[in-house]
């Protein structure tokens, strides 16, 4: 599904990335780890298209296509889903309406008709049912407000909504409580199927408690220096990353 070779991408003048390989099937989920600065944020934003950064070198395939050259909006209409690692909040835009923009965007896109309101709503209803997210919560502005685990929540529903082919889930070093790591783990984990794929990006070991992935690979100084099973995860809460580190060239 995705194939990432020699990817090398820059801010600025600093090389982040410098030199990732990366090959994720349909039905896997994949988790990257690794110091705060290693570039995991940075990965998940080439992938999604953000526009600061600039693709020196390298290619990533995603399902046969050159994901690199397509924008932002046209990775999204392809099935690529990046939940944000600080939702936005959009003031006087329910979440309703938001979802219902981005679903029809989407929709033209790939050549469909737009869903009308009674179409949309019954797909958003069954969606709604299936993550166990609250009507209260939808019809307010977009994160205005939210706690952790009500961004959280709406971020797995936005995902369910979307039913995206690829996820990236970039999970910040603070601020989330357990309560909010057990949604995002339930929403992974129901969601999975055997035609999608997801990267959970995360610093904490106890998020690989509940969503069990098939691949762990540590990322450090722009580059993946170890993979390995969930084993890995449980190695890395006991030893941390320095006997990694240690053993490497440079
Ligand atoms: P991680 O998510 O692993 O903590 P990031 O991808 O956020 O790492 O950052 C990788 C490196 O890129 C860090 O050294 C960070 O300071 C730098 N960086 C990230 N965003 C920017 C930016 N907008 N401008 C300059 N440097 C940045
Ligand atoms: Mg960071
Ligand atoms: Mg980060």
């Amino acid at each position: 599904m995705l194939s990432i070779k020699n990817l090398h991408a820059r801010i600025g003048e600093k090389e982040i990335l410098r030199g990732i390989n990366l090959e994720i099937k349909a039905g896997e989920v994949h988790a990257i780890m690794g110091p705060n600065g290693s570039g995991k944020s940075t990965l998940a934003s080439v992938l999604a298209g953000r526009e600061d950064y600039e693709v020196t070198e390298g290619s990533v395939e995603f399902q046969g296509k050159d994901l690199l050259d397509l924008a932002p909006e046209e990775r999204a209409a392809e099935g690529v889903f990046l939940a944000f690692q600080y939702p936005v909040e959009i003031p006087g835009v329910s979440t309703t309406n938001f979802m219902k923009s981005a679903v029809n965007e989407i929709r033209k896109y790939r050549g469909e008709e737009p869903l009308d309101a009674v179409q949309f709503l019954k797909m958003f209803k069954e969606k709604m049912a299936y993550v166990n997210i609250d009507q209260s919560l939808l019809s307010r502005s977009l994160n205005e407000g939210f706690s952790g685990g009500e961004k959280k929540r709406n971020e797995i529903f936005q995902m369910a909504v979307l039913d995206p082919k690829l996820a990236i889930l970039d999970e910040t070093d603070s601020g989330l409580d357990i309560d909010a790591l057990r949604i995002v783990a339930e929403g992974v984990n129901k969601l999975k199927s055997p035609t999608n794929a997801t990267i959970v990006v995360t610093h904490y070991q106890r998020l690989l408690d509940y969503i069990v992935p098939d691949f762990v690979h540590v990322l450090y100084k722009g580059r993946i220096v170890k993979s390995g099973t969930k084993e890995l995860a449980l190695e890395l809460e006991e030893k941390g990353y320095d006997w990694i580190i240690s053993a490497l060239v440079d």
